[in-house]
């Protein structure tokens, strides 16, 4: 999905400065985004409180929506730099397309994971007919400096690694839980886990004490170290954790989103991740230009302009809140 935010704002984020080293328990709220007409997202990063947690530097959670009677996923043609982003449903389907030549339909519990290195445009839209509900996660992961202009590619994964413990089944998205590694490529010390947990579930999940993480809540009422979990919003835990107590009240699904402290400062700026102010000015003057980033073909309409740049520099920075 694109950062469709005709106000598109600039933020900063990684550095030290962010990272709280101990456990910490820290609810982070939902600041809701209109994405085109119909639909409405919840932006859980980057958030006032927090920008990145590991390399995770964007997450939006959409949906359940009814769209039955609606064209549903709309999202135009649109340039990225810098960045993965990772498609996860929990029901629905996305029909991804880019300038690679990539056509994709993604599925409930697949990954869609597309690397945009150096330069790449997408679209993604509900495929006509689509399934009635749709519900999902769209997240970015910010590469780092030794690989962010790497050569751009996509992959599709229908079949993910699963850890399963009573009450839970944790599917491992990207990077590795529990010794299950997903099969996706990354390029930081990450994990994504997909944590289904089931009615009267009372857990431990496995963590690594040297990752910050967060939990995202989609579904359910669930409990993450004590802290009741309302669907929609995201717990930051901090680092130094080696396991995670989980509950659940209902059927819950929850989103494990964890990594090595992004020490590298950036510069987000509408679907852009970069290091500089020229560096992002020159990436929305490519796309302007039709330079750069290719053509995506088959989607039916115009392919999205860059919103206006800010009037004040962009300077990558590590401790603005
Ligand atoms: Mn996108």
């Amino acid at each position: 999905m694109s950062n469709l935010d005709r106000q598109a704002s600039l933020a900063v984020g990684g550095g030290r400065g962010f990272v709280v080293a101990e456990p910490v328990r820290e609810l982070l709220s939902p600041r809701r985004v209109q994405l085109g007409e119909s639909t409405e997202v919840r932006r859980l990063l980057p958030n006032l409180g927090r920008r990145m947690v590991g390399a995770w530097a964007f997450v939006d959670h959409y949906g359940p929506d009814d769209i039955a009677d609606e064209p549903g996923m709309q999202v135009p043609p649109h340039p990225h730099i810098g960045l993965q982003t990772v498609s996860w449903l929990h029901e629905g389907e996305v029909l991804h397309r880019d300038s690679l030549g990539s056509l994709q339909t993604i599925r409930p519990r697949e990954l869609g994971l597309m690397t945009a290195g150096r330069a790449i445009s997408h679209s993604e839209e509900s495929p006509r007919p689509h399934a009635r509900f749709l519900h999902g996660a769209q997240l970015w992961v910010a590469l780092p400096e030794a690989h962010r202009h790497v050569e751009p590619h996509f992959q599709h994964h229908a079949e993910l690694p699963v850890v399963t413990a009573p009450g839970l089944t944790a599917t491992v998205i990207l990077g590795s839980l529990d010794g299950a590694r997903s099969p996706g490529t990354t390029y930081s010390p990450l994990v994504g886990a997909d944590l289904a947990l089931t009615a009267g579930t009372g857990t431990r999940l496995p963590l690594d004490p040297d990752f910050e993480y967060a939990v995202l809540t989609m579904s359910g009422e669930a409990e993450a170290d004590g802290v009741p979990l309302l669907p929609g919003s995201m717990l930051y835990l901090g680092c130094g954790r080696s396991e995670l107590p989980l509950r659940a009240a209902s059927d819950a699904g929850l989103m494990l989103l964890g990594g090595e402290p992004f020490e590298e400062e950036l510069v987000m700026w509408w679907n852009f991740i970069g290091r500089s102010d020229t560096e992002i000015v020159e990436a929305r003057e490519a796309w302007i230009k039709g330079d750069r980033f290719g053509d995506v073909h088959g989607f039916d309409g115009p392919r999205l302009s860059a919103p206006t740049l800010p009037t004040s520099p962009l300077k990558p920075r590590g401790r603005v809140r």
